[in-house]
């Protein structure tokens, strides 16, 4: 790691910043996140944002504030704001690649949200970045509130199973695949053991105290799980940020699935109400039955009703998150217009699957391509999903394609469901009109000990 040092940072006030995002500036490379953005990422390692290569250092041995502070998140700060990137390549590597590919990295939406929501001088995060500008050897914390924790510390029981899941993110989903092909798939996605990041409770405890010295700059709080409703960690944290005396000032914002929300309950609406604000962002992926399979153990129609229930509450907005993959990359223009009649905003363009590769949408038949492209293009909600169709249209891979068969295969085989019953337009292209996937398979999953 460098010191930094020999990085040159153009001296800019909040609005030379705005103006040098807005006018992509050589000489600045910026992301909004390592200026404002907290967050560990499932196997408990600090990371710049969910899409960011983690870093060395963990929650386990790493305070939020010591990570905050750390000598490698200044040095990513410096290149930023110099535009000379040499640890970024490594860390925003996933950035990099989708703009040098022409899709609309999350770098670049976050910029253009800033640029669209913000006056420079409202901007309390362009104020901090301002101010390392001038001098990079202060802390990167300003007057007001300008953090957001997402913190994945609270653990990971989930009663989904969700067909593109990192079996980090889901206890149930875990089980699942340890179970198939002696734990193939579990491997494949390449899952380490190590699920509680904590030695015990008082190390835990500790976490959280420095989380708490935190909160009096903090904007927003990000709940993510495992299914945040459902663990007993979350609730215990929701309690001290309500004792702190600081909820009227955050924003809370949830990732859930609303499967078993019920808002009706007590607790949930005494802790809501007190927040500035809340969010539910709810992970919805198709309609129906198919969105049932895609994140099995879901019933669509019981998380609309909950959704309707949350939205009589004031304070609290509703917005879905639809993970866009194989599956339901056809389906896109149909779950826009669904929940858009429902005046419910479906969000696409951030969640476009990447990871496993094999259920990336570029590795569709071409016949399927063709037949869904036509009608994304032709889409009043395209702007929605511009990163959908850019993935579609990207090569594809028959080798991914034969993987991506022989895993659903071997869900149905586990669950006795039948997915081309769900999807009959892959029947022409399935393993059972005479594919072969074995060479494929064994490229990607380890095989029997
Ligand atoms: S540039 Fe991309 S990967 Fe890096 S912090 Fe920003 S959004 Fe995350």
């Amino acid at each position: 790691m460098h010191d930094g040092t020999f990085v040159k940072v153009t001296k800019r006030s909040p609005e030379e910043l705005w103006q040098a995002i807005k006018s992509d500036a050589p000489d600045l490379w910026f992301c909004p996140h390592p200026f404002e953005h907290l967050y560990n990422d499932n196997a408990g390692h600090w990371a710049l944002c969910c899409r960011a290569y983690p870093m060395d250092h963990q929650v386990g041995d790493t305070t939020p504030e010591d990570h905050w502070k750390h000598p490698l998140m200044d040095d990513i700060r410096r290149e930023m704001l110099s535009g000379k990137l040499d640890l970024v390549r490594k860390y925003c590597w996933k950035c990099l690649k989708m703009e040098r590919d022409g899709l609309a990295s999350p770098r670049q939406q976050l910029n253009a949200a800033l640029l669209k929501k913000k006056a420079p001088g409202q901007s309390k995060m362009l104020d901090v970045a301002s101010r390392l500008t001038h001098n990079p050897d202060q802390a990167a914390i300003g007057e007001g509130r300008t953090l957001e924790l997402k913190l994945r510390v609270f653990g990971n029981y989930c009663q989904l199973r969700c067909y593109m899941c990192a079996p980090l993110n889901s206890s149930s989903r875990r089980q699942e695949l340890g179970e198939i092909r002696d734990g193939h798939w579990l491997r494949c996605f390449a899952n380490p053991e190590k699920t509680d990041f904590f030695e015990s409770d008082e190390h835990y405890d500790r976490f959280l105290d420095s989380a708490m010295r935190l909160l009096p700059w903090v904007k927003k709080i990000k709940i993510t799980g495992g299914e945040p409703f459902l663990l007993p960690r979350h609730h215990k944290f929701i309690e001290r940020v309500l004792a702190s005396g600081h909820a009227g000032k955050i924003r809370l914002s949830y990732d859930t699935n609303m499967a078993r929300f019920h808002l009706g309950s007590a607790n949930v609406l005494d802790y809501l109400k007190h927040f500035k604000a809340v969010t539910l962002a709810v992970s919805i992926d198709d309609l129906g039955a198919r969105n049932d399979y895609i994140r099995y153990g879901s019933e669509f129609e019981g998380v609309i009703a909950n959704i309707a229930q949350a939205r009589t509450f004031p304070g609290i907005n509703v917005v879905v998150s639809c993970a866009t993959g194989m599956l339901n990359a056809g389906d896109v223009p149909e779950i826009a217009e669904f929940f858009h009649e429902r005046g419910l905003e479906a969000k696409f363009n951030m969640c476009v699957i990447n990871g496993p590769i094999f259920l990336q949408a570029r590795h569709l038949p071409d016949a399927l391509k063709e037949q869904y492209l036509p009608k994304l293009e032709a889409s009043p909600h395209r702007a929605r999903f511009t990163n959908v169709i850019r993935m579609i249209q990207q090569p594809r891979d028959e080798s991914q394609y034969q993987i991506f068969l022989q895993y659903l295969d071997d869900l149905d085989q586990h669950r006795g469901t039948s997915w081309l019953d769900l999807w009959p337009e892959f029947k022409p292209h399935s393993r059972r009109s005479g594919s072969d996937s074995d060479s494929a398979l064994s490229q990607v999953i380890p095989q029997p000990a």
